[in-house]
């Protein structure tokens, strides 16, 4: 199955999409989490990435998409298909991905839209810290954890340290919101007209998303 996931910075994406790559092995591809690597390593992408990163502006097109595609080569995202999480955020991504697919007779089977008011983005946002460790998420306002006390992941055997990013600072929030807006949003009409889009709420509990969202895979 291949599979985009899209929504607003903080609808909860990471959080499904990790829940669905537990339950069906289907390859994971977080384009934030490649950047962010890149950015750790110093490699050429990350030292591209890092200033449009830090100020919550969406890396140039070219960038990822060089290193999306070389990614989705590989043997288990050709035999087992794959989720993109943060990818494609801008009309030009889109079209570079259908391109690919199209040469190698492949096609999107779904694309998941998880909606989540502005306000609601901002508020979760801000309760955000994740474990550098493992990256598990945890958020004061969807998982109900005292994150402010919390400083070691809880998770088994992981005692990794947490911390938020520095892109989900409040002063860089309205930044990324704006870019979602602009140059991500008009990607759902994009995929609408495709027929391959399916709604699901964001503003709920996390099991609840991932019910909905699995019913949307067996539908498909
Ligand atoms: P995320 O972890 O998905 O919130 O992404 C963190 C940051 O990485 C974004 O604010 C962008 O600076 C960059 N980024 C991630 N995915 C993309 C993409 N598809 N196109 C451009 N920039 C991206």
């Amino acid at each position: 199955m291949r599979m985009v996931f899209l929504g607003p910075p903080g609808a909860g994406k990471g959080t499904q999409a990790q829940q669905i790559h537990e339950e069906t092995s289907i390859p994971l591809l977080i384009m934030g989490d490649m950047l962010r690597a890149s950015v750790k390593r110093q490699d050429e992408v990350g030292l591209e990435a890092q200033g449009y990163m830090n100020r919550g502006e969406l890396v140039p097109d070219e960038v990822v998409i060089r290193v999306i595609l070389k990614r989705l080569e590989e043997e288990d995202c050709q035999t087992k298909g794959f989720m993109l999480d943060g990818f494609p955020r801008t009309s030009q991504q889109a079209q570079a991905l259908d391109k690919h697919l199209s040469q190698c007779n492949q096609q999107l089977d779904l694309v998941i839209y998880y909606s989540l008011p502005d306000e609601i983005a901002i508020q979760r946002l801000s309760g955000r810290k994740i474990c550098r460790k493992c990256g598990k998420i945890y958020n004061i306002s969807t998982l109900n954890i005292s994150t402010d006390e919390q400083t070691v992941c809880s998770k088994e055997n992981c005692g990794g340290e947490i911390y938020q990013r520095v892109d989900d600072d409040p002063s860089v929030q309205p930044k990324r919101l704006a870019e979602y807006h602009q140059k991500t949003s008009p990607l759902l009409e994009y995929y609408r007209q495709k027929g391959m889009l399916r709604e699901v709420s964001a503003n709920r509990k996390v099991e609840e998303i991932f019910s909905e969202t699995m019913k949307n895979l067996k539908m498909t």
